[in-house]
């Protein structure tokens, strides 16, 4: 059994009654693991390979059998899915952006919502996805590249910077807040050492702040969603309350979901009947963690705000040459030099200036002495393309391309290697050989 905080437990056990001893059993049972397959994992069959079972509020997400190991395979490099356990997925479903919206992720890293947000708008519309820690920011990055996701910006900005600049922009956004995480008591150890009830004041306040700044970003008529893995009601309920009276133009979104329970509005102050519009999933009561979830509309119907848009440069002529021979058409954007790189930036992307961005859409790659040189993140969002190399999962060539080691292979000029049809990375083909460019930090050992 964890050493759960005494604080904790009695505040559980005076709010859950009858249900606490069934409550305790669950925090001793194993994580609950779970993945959800991203648009380019649809078509693999990996119900027997990974022991998969539906999570029935989650489009594309299972929890699998944890002897399996997904997180060490081909298909996890490829992007096929993201692990992410089961309740994690209930926010971004609720949310529900849709292709062509402007979708903002405020607290995103590592990136789970993220990718799942931009799974739902199917590479159309923006999706910027902001980290305040720069060391989770580039953790985030990764994994958007990893997705093959095209349409979404990754920045490193405090909230109330980003309010700044984005008044009224976004049809929709999620506020995965930072808080006290006794949701994740069985999942992290530190969860536990870095709990006091202070801690949960703490991030209560700090929840708060950051709704502030995430309301602002709201359009009228656009949808918020709250979302913690604590199940402290100074946060939950009491923070959706404080935030309710805070904003007589936002109200509660009602949803009926047979797996979760309403929130208890009685449990936090102020009391406020409207909070009960909330969700709690119970690990005692469904395959996953603790969490906590509010859907809430801004009242109005306008159109998103209008901000000055980034303008593209032409397709310089190496990289036209480069899309002609390996006959890629690349999706709707805006193309600039962003350090060395060049990017495709999507459509209607506010200017940039001022912003501390990590990536500022596809990147595409970079020109070097008048040659094309084509960025992994380019490679992971195609699905296939003129010139390519496919290989089994459990072959040799794929466990020697994940280490970098040339393969054997025909044909000149840059090759796609695929794994069993999925994009996996590059490789530039000469005289017999497949030269390898699976980015170093990327390598198998
Ligand atoms: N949504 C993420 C996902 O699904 O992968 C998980 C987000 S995690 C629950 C909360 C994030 O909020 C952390 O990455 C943390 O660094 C960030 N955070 C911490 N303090 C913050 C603040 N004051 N404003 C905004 N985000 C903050």
């Amino acid at each position: 059994m964890i050493m759960l905080p005494s604080e904790f437990l009695a505040r559980m056990e005076a709010l859950l009654g009858k249900e606490y001893g069934a409550f305790l059993a669950a925090l001793d049972r194993p994580l609950q693991k779970g993945l959800r397959l991203g648009p380019k994992g649809q078509d693999l069959d990996l119900t027997a390979g990974f022991g998969l079972t539906p999570v029935p509020w989650a489009e594309n997400g299972y929890t699998y059998d944890p002897d399996t190991r997904p997180g060490k395979h081909p298909y996890h490099e490829a992007g096929a899915y993201y692990l992410q356990e089961p309740s994690a997925m209930a926010p971004a479903a609720m949310l529900g952006a849709k292709p062509g919206e402007r979708v903002l992720d405020l607290c995103a890293a590592p990136g789970g919502k993220s990718t799942q947000l931009a799974a739902s708008m199917e590479g159309r519309g923006l999706l910027v996805c902001n980290e305040v820690s720069p060391k989770r920011a580039r953790i985030l990055s990764r994994n958007i590249e990893r997705m093959g996701i095209s349409n979404a910006l990754v920045l490193n900005m405090h909230p109330r910077d980003l309010a700044r600049r984005f008044s009224g922009f976004f049809d929709r956004v999620l506020v995965d807040a930072p808080c006290s995480g006794e949701g994740m008591f069985r999942k992290e150890e530190a969860a536990v050492t870095d709990w006091s009830p202070e801690t949960v004041d703490m991030c209560a306040g700090r929840q708060l702040e950051i709704l502030r700044s995430a309301a602002s970003m709201l359009r009228l008529g656009g949808t918020l969603c709250y979302s913690t893995c604590t199940f402290a009601p100074e946060e939950d309920e009491g923070v959706m309350a404080r935030f309710l009276a805070e904003c007589p133009d936002f109200s509660p979104v009602e949803a009926d979901v047979p797996w979760f329970d309403h929130a208890k509005p009685e449990w936090a102050e102020p009391f406020d009947s409207r909070v009960s519009a909330g969700f709690r999933l119970w690990p005692h009561k469904l395959s996953g963690e603790g969490h906590f979830l509010m859907l809430l509309g801004r009242e109005g119907d306008t159109e998103p705000a209008d901000l000055p848009a980034v303008k593209g440069g032409p397709v310089p002529a190496a990289l036209s040459e480069f899309l002609r021979d390996l006959d890629i058409a690349l999706p709707a954007g805006e193309l600039i030099s962003f350090g060395q790189a060049l990017y495709l930036v999507p459509t209607g992307t506010p200017v940039l200036d001022g912003l501390k961005v990590l990536r500022p859409g596809l990147e595409l790659g970079e020109l070097k002495k008048g040659r094309f040189e084509p960025a992994h993140a380019l490679a992971l969002w195609l699905r296939t393309c003129a010139r390519t190399a496919d290989f089994p999962a459990d072959s040799r060539e794929i466990a020697d391309y994940l280490r970098g080691q040339v393969l054997p292979g025909d044909g000149i000029g840059w090759t796609l290697i695929t794994v069993d049809g999925l994009s996996l990375g590059w490789a530039k083909a000469s005289a017999g050989q497949l030269k390898n460019h699976y980015p170093k930090g990327l390598r198998w050992t």
